[in-house]
């Protein structure tokens, strides 16, 4: 494969010019595509191409392929875990969760992450390497096919930091947007970045309403110092400055994520500190009761405490939630699985 074109990773518009260039009709292009879309893995699955062009097809493309090594469904909830083996034999995770409105997929854009956060469990073990626009694409594919159903939101919450994979973010962002493609609407994507300042700017210009969050966690240098090393290299005050920018560019409310950490970032004092640095955005509070990670003695703060801080958060008129957990019987939270595997 290593000199064929990953067909997962391609536009129409990329598709079509390589076609061009080999003598084959442009509007094959988008007859591709959609096969590619609907998770045909295989050239002779597409029945509306010549079996000569199928022939020519698989000599200078191939089209990437998750396995899937694992599947799991909560017996609560319903919510499904997934191993996916990349072909390199790299693992990766994905989640689809079912709420009132639809399904959402979230899905993960590295393997591994090296932002360090001191609570996360996909950060120890480091990064093997960034994901491709395709692998990215595949998760959502793959996991319409095995489920049949139609995904209607996504969430890039799962291993790795996109911002740290910018570019092939962007162009997956696109690839499942695109209206020949899967059509999810950039409303119905969220993008969580633990604070890489540049890519924030950056994305604030790209034209894309997708929602931003932030994960957050702390009220001040001086805690985020401690659990999350992205901060000494972008404070808070630039974090929530290039925020604003955020906002004011792209109109977009903005999602703070806040893990509840027993005794390091959930007294009221952290609340009200919080609450004035925030104050006024157009934003909202989201409050994680923080999730167990084995060789990590960070606990979950009590459900009284969380409550406070929602109070203190909202007396500032900040609009806060508590998120509900799912998937807490089949490792869902963010790298657990992939974790305890290796
Ligand atoms: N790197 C990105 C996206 C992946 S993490 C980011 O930092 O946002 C997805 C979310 O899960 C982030 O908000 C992250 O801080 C949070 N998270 C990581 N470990 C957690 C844990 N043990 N408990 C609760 N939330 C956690």
């Amino acid at each position: 494969m290593e000199n064929k074109i990953n067909l997962m990773d391609l536009s129409v518009d990329e598709i079509e010019k390589l076609l061009v260039e080999s003598g084959v009709e442009k509007y094959r292009a988008l007859q591709i595509f959609q096969w590619v879309s609907r998770g045909k893995k295989d050239f002779d699955e597409m029945t509306n191409l010549s079996k000569a062009l199928r022939e020519k097809l698989k000599e200078r493309f191939y089209i990437g392929k998750l396995e899937t090594q694992h599947r799991l469904v909560s017996k609560i909830d319903g919510t499904v875990k997934y191993i996916f083996r990349l072909e390199d034999g790299n693992i990766i995770e994905s989640v689809l969760m079912h709420y009132k409105h639809g399904y959402t997929a979230c899905i993960s854009s590295q393997v591994g992450c090296r932002m360090g956060c001191k609570f996360c469990a996909s950060t120890g073990l480091g990064c093997e390497r960034n994901l491709t626009s395709g692998e990215m694409l595949d998760q959502i594919i793959t996991i319409q096919n095995i489920e049949n159903v139609r995904i209607g939101n996504i969430v890039i919450m799962g291993i790795g930091e996109p911002m740290d994979n910018y570019d092939n973010v962007i162009k997956f962002l696109k690839l499942v947007n695109s209206k020949e493609g899967l059509n999810i609407g950039y409303r119905h994507i969220s993008v969580s970045t633990c604070g890489l300042v540049p890519q924030i700017l950056k994305l604030a210009d790209e034209g894309m309403p997708i929602t931003l969050s932030i994960s957050l966690h702390a009220p001040n240098d001086e805690i985020r110092n401690m659990i999350m090393p992205v901060n000494r290299r972008y404070s808070i005050d630039k974090l929530i400055e290039a925020c604003k920018i955020y906002i004011m560019k792209t109109k977009r409310r903005i999602t703070f994520e806040y893990a509840m950490i027993s005794g390091i970032n959930d007294s009221s004092e952290n609340a009200s500190e919080l609450a004035h640095r925030i104050k006024g955005m157009l934003c909202h509070v989201n409050l994680i009761p923080v999730n167990d990670v084995e060789g990590v003695d960070y606990r979950q703060s009590d459900k009284k405490r969380i409550e406070k801080f929602q109070e203190i958060l909202e007396q500032h008129g900040i609009e806060t939630t508590v998120r509900r957990e799912l998937g807490s019987d089949i490792k869902a939270a963010c790298g657990q699985l992939r974790r305890s595997i290796m």
